[in-house]
């Protein structure tokens, strides 16, 4: 019978998917269901960059490519990293592969032995703690706390520090809490990472472009020169360009890594798909412009939000800096019942009976490492944010 390897026993699946795929089942079943679980912006994909896939298409650029990026996407990616993040890097610098998750997982595949600990910042993506663990890697999990808007403070990161630590997993703005760290923040954890020449940062700034009120993004490997030579700076065009589903992430960082990953990479996945890699070069290289009106919708969608999920009773929710999602608390509701009689225990019991009760589907702060909270991602219309919101507020002042 099948038997799963013992390295796929220490993980479980994606549970962001599973809520999706709830949302979606309970919809092919004719029910209302908002869903409040994607991880993707509700836009399409710029026309531009949609055109260079198709001249690419037309081109016949349809073959193997070199294994971890064509030339023309590396020079655009150097290019972005000097303009936005004022970091050189060379071409041999440069790794492109199959989404920002894959980057992430080489990295680890690359560089991780058994027991190696892996310090992740929790509330985390979902991802960080099982693809170190499936690379052998030990994750080590750092609480935050919502008074500190779910940043890990430079005494937080000494102390779980060890001669085994190889990677500290840095996260801004943050999935699934949308917290951003500012120039001081990073600095006084890059301050910390100075004293502890053993380990390496993996800084994933995913959401670097969706960033609100004039926030000033800013990463480590820029605010601190002296780590340049032992962080990797991920970064893909999923989020920004609304690309989720071209996949395709990227990093720069120092040779010998960018070459080990490049070694997972030809023995495994080859290149990320040749076409995609067109419309990457096109999408970095284009007008950016259109980033700051979707800015402004996600903002106005933020601003409603957090202050719907604040009336509702037994709910706290901190405003945060970027990404599109936000962190609340629901500690007020623990311990208290529905009309139809069923106790809530757990974030996960809030999440479960909240989409049972009223058709809205959230992911459970358990799943990130942090409860009980809940992730509310608003990538969708401001329409369905109010009623979503609505919603939540009915459901709260049902539970007595
Ligand atoms: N990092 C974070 C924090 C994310 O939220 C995601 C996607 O959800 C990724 C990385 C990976 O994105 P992709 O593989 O689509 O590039």
């Amino acid at each position: 019978s099948f038997q799963s390897s013992t390295a796929l026993q220490r993980i479980k699946p994606s549970p962001t998917l599973a809520a999706t795929q709830m949302a979606r089942d309970l919809k092919a079943q004719g029910r209302d269901v908002i869903s409040l679980g994607a991880g993707e912006p509700d836009f399409d994909t710029p026309d531009f960059v949609k055109e260079a896939a198709i001249k690419a298409i037309r081109d016949g650029k349809t073959k193997y490519t070199n294994v971890d990026g064509i030339p023309e996407l590396k020079e655009a990616i150097i290019a972005k990293f000097k303009r936005d993040n004022d970091l050189n890097y060379e071409i041999g610098q440069i790794n492109v592969a199959p989404g920002g998750k894959a980057v992430l997982y080489n990295a680890f595949v690359a560089t991780l032995n058994p027991g190696d600990e892996v310090i992740i910042p929790a509330p985390y993506w979902v991802s960080y703690p099982d693809m170190a663990l499936l690379a052998g890697g030990q994750p080590v999990i750092v609480p935050t706390t919502q008074e500190r808007n779910f940043k890990l403070t430079p005494e937080d990161l000494e102390r779980a520090i060890t001669p085994k630590t190889k990677w500290f997993v840095f996260n801004s703005p943050s999935n699934p809490t949308g917290a951003a760290y500012t120039r001081e923040e990073v600095k006084a954890l890059t301050d910390v990472l100075m004293r502890h020449p053993h380990v390496w940062i993996m800084s994933d700034d995913m959401y670097e472009h969706i960033v609100y009120d004039d926030f000033d993004f800013t990463t480590p490997a820029q605010i601190e020169p002296g780590l340049y030579d032992r962080t990797l700076t991920i970064n893909g065009v999923s989020k920004a360009y609304a690309m989720t589903g071209w996949r395709l992430g990227y990093a720069g960082g120092p040779q010998p890594l960018i070459k080990a990953m490049a070694k997972v990479m030809s023995q495994s996945t080859s290149n990320p798909c040749s076409i995609t890699q067109y419309a990457s070069v096109a999408a970095l290289n284009g007008d950016q412009s259109f980033l700051i009106e979707r800015n402004n919708a996600f903002k106005e969608r933020r601003n409603l939000v957090v202050d719907m999920l604040n009336e509702a009773e037994g709910l706290s929710c901190a405003k945060p800096e970027g990404a599109f999602y936000v962190y609340p608390s629901c500690a007020g509701t623990i311990g208290k019942t529905t009309p139809d009689g069923a106790k809530i225990a757990s974030d996960e019991d809030f999440t479960t009976e909240l989409i049972k009760a009223e058709g809205v589907s959230a992911v459970f702060g358990a799943a990130f490492g942090l409860a009980p909270f809940f992730r509310v991602s608003y990538a969708a219309s401001i329409e369905d944010m109010r009623e979503a919101c609505t919603r939540i507020q009915r459901f709260c002042a049902s539970l007595k």
